[in-house]
């Protein structure tokens, strides 16, 4: 299903308006997680106006240490609502088990499964049965074939609707967070039809990467990006090396519409 022998047109998925795929770039943007109403608000409408077409957020947060801040929950989906009903945004956030499914499907427009849950197959199944639009970040350590095999678990199920995601994966080099796969772009272009987009921030895990490699994911044909931005990156409670502020995400989004066309 997945295979783009058997379905040679791109997939172009509508959020309520906001498209992921065809040849308008899709930008995701929002901070690493909820920490409170007037963070995400303030991030949300910023970014808004500049021009994001998504809020990623996260609720649930997977997190290596068992004492790092693990997300607001339900409580930091219900503050998501709120940005979208503020700003119009579709929301964007990370499922972490089958146990809140429903509470995703009441509240979030596209589904994210993290890296650390590519090959979470029982939760793949579950979200198949589904018709949210689900992005599928591509694990870790995981070949360019065992993501499109985990999107196909999803499709399989009859949900067509999948969002592929390259957020770098590990190899030797430690000077960056991961190494950003660009070739995985135009492999998975030429493997499938589904949209794939581009996480420069976890890729590098250093906000001023953040720009060069933005452009280099469009130079090399993604259909979007999913971009951390914090209003205080210097007190974030997640991810705050690798976020940059409002300002500069616009700075990013202005350069960016000069080589390709914004959704
Ligand atoms: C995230 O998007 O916040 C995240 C945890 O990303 P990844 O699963 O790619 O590490
Ligand atoms: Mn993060």
């Amino acid at each position: 299903l997945v295979n783009r022998a058997f379905h040679p047109e791109d997939t172009i998925i509508d959020v309520n308006g906001s498209t992921v795929g065809g040849n308008k770039i899709a930008i995701m943007a929002g901070p690493c997680s909820v920490e409170s109403e007037e963070q995400i608000l303030t991030i949300a409408k910023s970014i808004k106006e500049t021009g994001a077409t998504f809020l990623r957020g996260g609720a649930f947060k997977p997190r290596t240490s068992p004492y790092s801040f693990q997300g607001m929950g339900v409580e930091g989906l219900e503050l998501l609502k709120l940005a979208k009903a503020e700003t119009g945004l579709p929301i964007v956030s990370e499922i972490m088990s089958n146990e809140y499914l429903d509470r995703f499907i009441e509240d979030v427009d596209v589904i994210q499964v993290g890296a650390r849950n590519m090959q979470n197959f029982e939760l793949l199944k579950e979200l198949g049965k589904t018709n949210k639009p689900i992005l599928l970040k591509r694990g870790l350590s995981s070949t360019i074939e065992e993501l499109l095999m985990s999107a196909e678990y999803i499709m399989a199920g009859g949900n067509k609707d999948v969002i592929l995601c390259e957020r770098g994966i590990r190899t030797f080099e430690n000077f960056t967070r991961n190494t950003l796969d660009l070739s995985a772009i135009p492999a998975i272009k030429k493997l499938s039809h589904l949209p794939v987009i581009v996480d420069p921030s976890h890729a590098a895990g250093m906000w001023w990467m953040v720009e060069p490699l933005s452009k280099a994911a469009v130079a090399v044909g993604a259909d979007g990006l999913m971009i951390e931005v914090h209003n205080s990156p210097e007190t974030a409670k997640c991810d705050g090396q690798q976020s940059i502020t409002p300002e500069r995400f616009k700075e990013i989004v202005d350069k960016l519409r000069k080589i390709a066309e914004i959704e």
